[in-house]
């Protein structure tokens, strides 16, 4: 190792739901980075993108997909089944005490939100994954992370723990240190999305500051004589919300009646049904008769890397098309102004890659990062 390449700084920032569109609309910091493109993510969210982002496999080898599965088993909540239905300022209530009982016996590691979700259905349902994938040994496959610590790599990274403005800052006070890898991962533009849309100009300034904050690191690593590579990408990409769908209201129309007829799961794009062989098929032409989505077939989830053979995430799974949104649904009762979680081939739902060093083998996957910035960094692997 030549004292330059010991000298090399690494940094890398995940901006959680900053897609391509976003990037390209807003010329987002294009003269720091000569080399940027679209990145294919996956069907879900980020409790998805993120384990396959940092592992570079897709949900069905990981097992983390959408952030809750069918395990009454196992379920955390399972004695919230006896409860009756309750009214809704009760139920909120509930929740905030069900957290903190969760948080306080440190249960579940990683991240993870009750939202909406009816307290006496949550007995059916266990989270994902109760590991953090940010902590090496987070996941059931090798992360990024399990590399870097296995490699010797001296690096610090920070997540949606701590506050970005913070994170940021700290990042900063190290770039002139003896870390060989900084790693910065931030939720607060994909929250803001969620809130004000996607084309906002809360985004431009949000963007503008990113911007800022990205050039104080090029200029602090340049002062401190350290070769930088820095790279900029996101999980996934989000979508501009343009109608709501009552589909809960609908579904119980037709007379399913749930947790006993069937156990559903309604996220925001999708919703997740369990039930038995004959409700499933009445169930499916239902659900593909109202013309506001599709069921998925086992052959397209296959190809989408999300197809369990246990059905923890769903024997039928609707998905809406993009733009449109499940309300109420188990993560909220209102509309939002943009969502992610619709069909990773339409173009919003593309994430972004960013570099400042020119390259011909550029990932075009969330799935090729791990891979790629350790190759970048000099990690062989066997
Ligand atoms: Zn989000």
């Amino acid at each position: 190792m030549t004292e330059t390449t010991r000298n090399e700084l690494t940094v890398v920032i995940l901006i959680d739901a900053l897609g391509w569109e976003i990037v390209q609309r807003f010329g987002f910091a294009g003269t720091l980075f000569p080399q940027s493109g679209p990145l294919e993510t996956i069907l879900g969210y980020s409790s998805a993108a993120i384990p396959s982002l940092l592992s570079g496999t897709k949900p069905s080898e990981h097992g983390s997909w959408a952030m809750y599965r069918y395990s009454p088993s196992t379920s955390p909540f399972k004695l919230l089944r006896f409860l009756p239905n309750l009214p809704h300022p009760l139920e909120w209530r509930l929740r905030r005490w069900i957290r903190r009982v969760i948080d306080r016996r440190k249960v579940i590691k990683g991240y993870y939100d009750l939202y909406e979700i009816p307290p006496r259905m949550l007995s059916y349902f266990d989270v994902a994954t109760r590991t953090d994938p940010y902590t090496p040994g987070g996941l059931r496959r090798e992360t990024l992370f399990d590399c870097l610590e296995t490699s010797g790599i001296r690096y610090r990274q920070w997540n949606y723990r701590t506050p970005e403005s913070e994170n940021f800052r700290q990042l900063l006070s190290l770039v002139g240190s003896d870390k060989q890898l900084l790693f910065l991962y931030t939720a607060e533009l994909d929250a803001l999305m969620h809130r004000v849309g996607i084309f906002h100009n809360d985004v431009r300034e949000k963007l503008a500051w990113y911007e800022e904050q990205l050039a104080k690191i090029v200029t602090t690593a340049c002062d401190a004589g350290r070769p930088l590579r820095l790279y900029l990408f996101s999980d996934h990409g989000m979508t501009e919300v343009s109608d709501a769908v009552d589909l809960m209201r609908e579904v119980e129309s037709w007379g399913f009646r749930l947790g006993t007829d069937i156990v559903a799961f309604y996220d925001s794009t999708m919703a997740r049904f369990w039930c038995d062989a004959e409700t499933r098929v009445r169930l499916g032409k239902r659900l593909n008769e109202t013309g506001w989505g599709r069921v998925m077939s086992d052959k397209e989830l296959d190809a989408f890397g999300c197809r369990f053979e246990d059905g923890s995430y769903g024997e039928v799974i609707f998905l809406l098309p993009p733009g449109r949104l499940i309300v109420p649904s188990f993560m909220g009762r209102e509309t939002i102004a943009a969502m992610h979680g619709y069909d990773p081939d339409d173009r919003f739902s593309k994430g972004c890659f960013m570099s400042n060093e020119a390259s011909d083998n550029c990932p075009g996957s969330i799935l090729d990062l791990k891979s790629y910035l350790l190759e970048r960094i000099g990690v062989t692997r066997e």
